[in-house]
């Protein structure tokens, strides 16, 4: 069995075939494991407890120590020197460790991958690092590569991508031509000193601005600091607003100090902005280079943690006019790829890697898209999906609803499954009650939807003025196992010119009533002659509802 690790600067991510399905390896309880490494007398701590260790040992402590492989230093912990490679060594040796364990088998031969920006001396250290954890490196892979292979690029007839991979610590941006199974990097580039950590330092000295302290910056301030402002920012991508309230944040002369700070998303956009609009540059410029034209992709694959930025989908959108398809997971695609890579090495047949995903579209009852329900109302509900069917689990969507009466006072949200536009068609699963204790005129509310591979549904929502929230746990129907599907066929095609395709060959269907034409007519032409690009993004979420729905 191959294992393939995706080795990153802040998280680290292994994956392997058994059964032919995808299996991700856990790490105290999650699938990513924090490339923090801390060394004290008692020995070594790799992850999540090295992180934590971090905000009060710091000294000790080896974070983001791949922006620093391949060069001559060392690192001191715990009163030893340690070169990079050595340090990863030990990220590695806890993922054997932990994958051996949970795959109940001796694990030797793995893909590694690393930033396609990464040269020689880099790709090196990375291999011994995996040989000193007792591994069989089969191949150092490029990182944008293997996500284009989780995606089943591979597996198309004949296709071009841009990989747009923004991770913790780097920026990779790779032209990938598919062909008849060969994956070929036509150009990369990227910048191997910019990620999500410099937009975490950015926020930080933010944060500690707005904080008013006027006290040195002590380094466990730092860290902690910089731990806040990572939350901060992941909480930005699908929240407006993020109010910052730690009663003990530090302490000065014994006494404690207390951090009240906002951030808005507009802050968070203007301090990145600049970051953003140079990873385009750079996409400009490796598109020229692999003598591209943007007309001529297939698309552009957005994949690291950092890529869930939503700036940067509108950016790239704004500048390259080509819609950006966000991979359904983009932190685990990497060590996928490298999965597949390792398997394909081996000559074993990929063709069969499946996905689970859930069977059926999960969504709320609502009046219609600007709407949303009062206690009293008669008009005929609609049903208003949240995650689609054939969405790869686990899944995590958030949308945003209206209030249909100005102060109002309470939402009802009646839980849906099914695919039916007409809402009774469909299967409730549960319902929630948000009452605002302070209504405003125009209330708005954000619904978020996460569902487990167990079937399990949390659903939360909140009154975006008052932040006030309900949270509740429903099982949905589709039961533990849900089904599988191929992994090649996960790409949902979501540029203009594949959703076209898509609208006619259900156009071309005779079955489809004529009433379903004309509305796919109408869809159509509001599609294509809208220039808002949000509003095109929800006229194409409603093709796409549709178009499910006609499927059934
Ligand atoms: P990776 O190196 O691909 O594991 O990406 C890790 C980076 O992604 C870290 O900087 C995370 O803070 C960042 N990240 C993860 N989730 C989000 C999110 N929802 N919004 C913004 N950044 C995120």
């Amino acid at each position: 069995m191959v294992l393939g690790i995706d080795l990153g600067t802040t998280n680290s991510v292994a994956t392997a075939i058994v059964d032919g399905e995808i299996k991700s390896i856990v790490f105290d309880n999650s699938e990513l494991l924090p490339s923090v490494v801390h060394i004290s007398p008692r020995g070594v701590i790799v992850g999540v407890k090295a992180k934590n260790i971090a905000k009060v040992e710091p000294e000790n402590t080896a974070i983001s120590i791949k922006r620093k492989m391949g060069q001559d230093i060392k690192v001191n912990l715990n009163n030893k020197k340690y070169s990079p490679q050595e340090v990863s060594s030990f990220i590695l040796k806890r993922i054997k460790d932990e994958a051996q364990k949970e795959l109940n088998s001796e694990i030797k031969e793995v893909v590694i991958t690393t930033p396609a920006y990464f040269n020689e001396q880099q790709r090196e250290a990375t291999k011994q690092a995996g040989e000193m954890a007792g591994f069989t490196v089969l191949r150092i892979l490029n990182e944008p590569t293997a996500a284009a292979l989780s995606f089943g690029t591979n597996k198309d007839e004949d296709s071009i991508y841009a990989v747009y991979d923004l991770g913790g610590g780097t920026f990779d941006i790779s032209i990938i031509e598919s062909c008849e199974g060969v994956v070929e990097v036509l150009a990369t580039s990227g910048n191997s000193q910019l990620g999500g950590d410099d937009f975490d330092t950015k926020l930080a000295e933010l944060i500690w601005e707005r904080s008013g302290f006027k006290i040195e910056k002590t380094l466990k301030i730092d860290v902690k600091l910089n731990q806040l402002a990572e939350e901060v920012k992941v909480k930005l991508s699908s929240e407006d607003i993020v109010e910052i309230d730690e009663k003990f944040f530090a302490k000065v002369d014994n006494k404690p100090l207390h951090l009240r700070v906002e951030v808005t998303k507009e802050d968070f956009n203007k301090l990145i902005k600049a970051n953003i609009l140079e990873t385009i540059e750079l996409l400009n410029s490796t598109m020229e280079e692999a003598e591209i034209e943007y007309e001529e992709l297939s698309g552009i694959l957005l994949t690291g943690g950092s890529s869930r930025i939503p700036l940067i989908e509108e950016l790239i959108l704004e500048n390259t006019e080509v819609l950006p398809i966000l991979i359904e997971d983009p932190d685990k695609s990497v060590s996928i790829g490298a999965t597949i890579q390792g398997a394909l090495i081996k000559g074993e047949n990929t063709d069969s890697i499946l996905v689970d995903i859930t069977p059926y579209s999960l969504g709320i009852s609502t009046l219609d898209d600007k709407s949303f329900f009062n206690e009293d109302m008669e008009i005929e509900l609609k049903f208003s999906k949240i995650i689609l069917k054939n969405s790869p689990v686990p899944v995590f969507k958030t949308k945003k609803f209206y209030a249909s009466t100005e102060y109002q006072k309470a939402y009802q949200i009646d839980v849906y499954q099914g695919e039916h536009s007409n809402l009774n068609e469909n299967i409730k699963i549960g319902e929630a009650f948000l009452e605002i204790n302070k209504p405003v005129q125009d209330g708005e509310i954000d619904v978020t939807f996460a569902l487990d591979v167990n079937g399990i549904l949390k659903v939360e929502a909140i009154e975006v003025n008052t932040k006030e929230d309900i949270k509740v746990e429903l099982k949905s129907k589709i039961g533990k196992k849900v089904t599988k599907k191929v992994l090649s066929d996960k790409l949902v095609n979501s540029n203009e010119e594949n959703l076209i395709l898509k609208i006619d060959a259900i156009f071309n269907n005779p079955e489809i009533s004529s009433d379903d034409k004309n509305e796919l007519i109408e869809l159509k032409n509001r599609y294509l002659n809208i220039n808002d690009e949000k509003e095109k993004l929800s006229i194409e979420e409603e093709i796409l509802d549709l178009i499910f729905y006609l499927e059934e």
